[in-house]
């Protein structure tokens, strides 16, 4: 089922009843944007955050490389990109931004969360006048550091990877550390923080809430910060560094983007926060020769619920009738986070919710096929290639990336998974579709194996 709108508000109501009925039966959704004639990114945080943060970043990685020695890392959170040889009958080739083998927790959570930290690393150093002008960062991974960084607390609300990547590292600087988790985290994260010397708060409900309450605990905390995952820049910035990183790949790669081969990127999204920044970052790069899909589980589309129906702005998907349930942790989000609604919402080129089955199908395949361990959040973007290529050819778009789909350059981000334990991964692979699930399976079917 395909929604298209011009502005993302005005939909006749058949169109909408269509596309809630879709959802609700658990099927493939997908909203296209007529691309509009406004400008590109009215985000007001400046391009050259994107350039600093890059610069912030090279001057922490001869300090992450020393507090976790792993073989030749340099301490460069960076990933690869790769070839997927056998990609979807629909397009001829496709490459992977494999943030699932990122240093540090193997996820996205590597860049904005780990980013943010080292921000509040930066400003507690200069306050407490270890770090002067001129100086190395070497006295930042000191005894002497440790206990000073002691002395404040960061916390973070996580439906598991951002806990994980905040706590592994802020915890390593030697701050105290507090994670709040919504009831979608693994017991194994949990306890992995927990032997890191991190103070673990579990919640019982989900991660919007998780996301409230930790947020009181901290209001009025002197010496603290908290990590918010619905409003914050840093992290945001932090995941739009990966644009950056792409976008020189592709050019080390010699893969010309223009308007004739454009770029079409498949993000997932939870909150929005990560692929909001991956999109503020490429459309400052790409401008219109870029497209970004974001991909969402049905029962958490709620960047889909904003756009499509909350006029923009966010909208818990219970008020869809959706409940939220889904077997990928890294997208069990229930609401948009409205920095990212504001800072991209109306740059978003596409929104397709993918059943779980799907996802399943692709990290099967992707492990099959490439040799990728993947999470089920991290083959959403998989999932999303036919759903949308089918909506295109039900309802085309006059021009930009979308209406180029056959000529574009296809990029599925994966966000996560290398470090998954095996008994995990094991139980992944064995995912059975149940039946109520073949129903949104056929529809979403990836395409047949050469
Ligand atoms: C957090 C996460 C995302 C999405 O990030 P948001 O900022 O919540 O949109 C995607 N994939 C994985 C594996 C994640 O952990």
């Amino acid at each position: 089922m395909t929604v298209s709108s011009t502005d993302g508000a005005a939909h006749d109501d058949t169109c909408r009843d269509a596309c809630l009925a879709d959802l609700g039966a658990g099927r493939a959704t997908v909203w296209l944007r007529e691309p509009a004639a406004v400008p590109l990114v009215r985000a007001d945080i400046a391009r050259s955050a994107i350039s600093e943060a890059e610069a912030r970043l090279a001057r922490f990685a001869p300090v992450l490389a020393r507090l976790f020695p792993d073989g030749a890392w340099n301490g460069h959170i960076a990933s690869p990109l790769l070839r997927y040889d056998t990609p979807p009958a629909e397009i001829g080739r496709l490459l992977v931004k494999a943030d699932h083998r990122l240093p540090l927790t193997g996820t996205i959570k590597a860049r904005g969360g780990v980013y943010e930290v080292l921000c509040f690393v930066e400003a507690v150093a200069r306050k407490e006048g270890l770090l002067v002008a001129g100086e190395t960062y070497d006295i930042i991974g000191t005894r002497a550091a440790r206990r000073a960084f002691g002395a404040y607390r960061v916390g973070v609300a996580s439906t598991g990877n951002l806990g994980l990547s905040v706590g592994m590292v802020a915890s390593r600087f030697g701050f105290a550390t507090e994670i709040h988790m919504s009831r979608d985290a693994k017991a194994w994260k949990k306890n992995a923080l927990r032997e890191m010397g991190v103070t673990v708060v579990e919640h019982d409900c989900d991660y919007a809430r998780t996301v409230g309450i930790a947020r009181r605990s901290f209001e009025r905390a002197g010496k603290a910060h908290f990590i918010d995952d619905e409003r914050s820049r840093a992290l945001f910035v932090g995941y739009a560094v990966g644009a950056a990183e792409l976008a020189h790949q592709l050019s080390q790669a010699a893969i010309a983007i223009s308007a004739e081969q454009p770029l079409i990127v498949y993000l997932p999204c939870g909150v929005g926060g990560a692929p909001g920044g991956i999109t503020f970052g490429l459309k400052s790069i790409f401008g219109r020769n870029v497209a970004c899909v974001f991909v969402e589980p049905v029962a958490s589309a709620c960047m889909l619920a904003a756009i499509a129906f909350g006029e923009g702005r966010a909208l818990p998907v219970y008020k869809l009738g959706l409940d939220n349930r889904t077997i990928a942790d890294g997208l069990a989000t229930p609401v948009a986070s409205e920095l990212a609604l504001a800072q991209i919402g109306p740059d978003i080129d596409a929104l397709a919710a993918v059943p779980d089955a799907a996802m399943m199908q692709w990290l099967s395949h992707a492990w099959s096929e490439a040799a990728m361990r993947l999470e089920p959040s991290a083959a959403a973007g998989f999932a999303a290639i036919t759903p949308v290529a089918e909506a295109l050819r039900a309802r085309p778009v006059s021009r930009g990336p979308l209406a180029r789909f056959d000529d574009a350059v296809h990029v599925v981000w994966t966000t996560g998974g290398s470090l998954l334990r095996d008994d995990e991964f094991m139980g992944y692979l064995s995912y059975k579709l149940n039946s109520d699930l073949t129903e949104c399976a056929t529809h979403a079917k990836p395409a047949k194996r050469p």
